[in-house]
């Protein structure tokens, strides 16, 4: 059996060298709208790119790799990618969500529930009083963002899938800050994990996009149709600049880390500066849960 490629060479090379048509080693960018037929009334591939691009493709089989799901669907934002995800709780469906999300999830979710479109409960996911109680009301999805934008918080996400297991919950994880080079929600048993590609993986402040990465190939395909029915899908050029900034997602992600810590001890130091919100800090509350579940282990690591 060939040895199964590491998450570093699938971020480098996944895709490279794959172009049937010339042989091309970077994938080529597939501007076209449309797709000439080869036959009358044969069904292929691709035939309109708000359905399918093959440049499109290439980022969701990465991002799917990168996250050990079993597809992915890339949308133009990551607003976009959690709004696609919310159509798949039930009309009037409860949502269990971060108290500190991101202000625009935020936004978001209090905007349904004004609406009536769904049931949505604010908790600080780190009180397991107020998950317990949150999940005696049967919600259809529990929406995890760890480590929130911007204060940092850590939140279990084991913890919350085993809670949520017992009742059947979906669980989501806004894996936005991390990226799959420090954490891979799916490979601690959650259902969905949902990307502003914006930040992290691209990673060069030039593409505003988003993606769902799902375990179950069932929800892929109910993602991906509902994706094209909306029109939530990603430009073809969106794609290949964010593929190409996963070029180099662990060397910029290893060396941000690092960076980090000596910029956290300094302003720690600094009598200017009273707290300073940092997981990778041993003196941060959350400290011990970033240390077990932020490592890039792989789905098969033992945690
Ligand atoms: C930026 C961000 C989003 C929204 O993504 P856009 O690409 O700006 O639409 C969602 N979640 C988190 C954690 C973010 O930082």
């Amino acid at each position: 059996m060939a040895r199964a490629k590491s998450y570093r060479t699938i971020a480098v090379a996944n895709g490279i060298a794959a172009d049937k048509a010339f042989g091309a080693v970077t994938p080529p960018l597939y501007l076209s709208s449309n797709f000439a037929f080869s036959k009358f009334e044969q069904s292929q591939d691709y035939e309109y790119s708000r359905t399918s691009n093959p440049t499109r493709d290439v980022l969701a089989d990465t991002l799917a790799k990168l996250e050990g799901g079993s597809g992915a669907v890339v949308t133009p934002t990551g607003m976009s990618a959690i709004h696609l995800l919310l159509s798949r709780v039930p009309a009037g469906g409860l949502v269990v969500a971060p108290h500190d999300c991101y202000g625009g999830t935020y936004r978001l979710l209090a905007a349904l529930k004004e609406r009536h479109q769904l049931d949505v409960v604010f908790i600080d996911q780190s009180d397991s009083a107020a998950l317990t109680s949150a999940f005696q009301r049967v919600p259809s999805l529990d929406w995890v963002e760890t480590p929130s934008n911007p204060l940092m918080r850590v939140v279990d996400i084991r913890g919350i899938v085993e809670l949520a297991g017992g009742s059947n919950v979906k669980v989501a994880v806004d894996n936005t800050f991390l990226s799959p080079a420090l954490q891979q929600p799916l490979c601690l048993g959650a259902d969905y994990v949902v990307h502003s590609t914006t930040k992290y993986l691209n990673g060069h402040s030039d593409v505003v996009g988003g993606a769902i990465v799902a375990s179950d190939p069932v929800e892929v395909e109910a993602l991906r149709s509902w994706a094209n029915i909306t029109g939530a899908t990603g430009s073809p050029f969106d794609s290949y600049l964010t593929l190409r900034g996963i070029r180099t997602l662990f060397a910029r992600v290893e060396r941000q880390q690092s960076t980090a810590l000596v910029i956290a001890d300094f302003l720690l130091q600094h009598p200017a500066v009273s707290a300073v919100h940092y997981p990778g800090l041993p003196s941060h509350p959350t400290h011990g849960i970033a240390a077990r579940q932020q490592k890039r282990l792989g789905c098969d690591a033992k945690l």
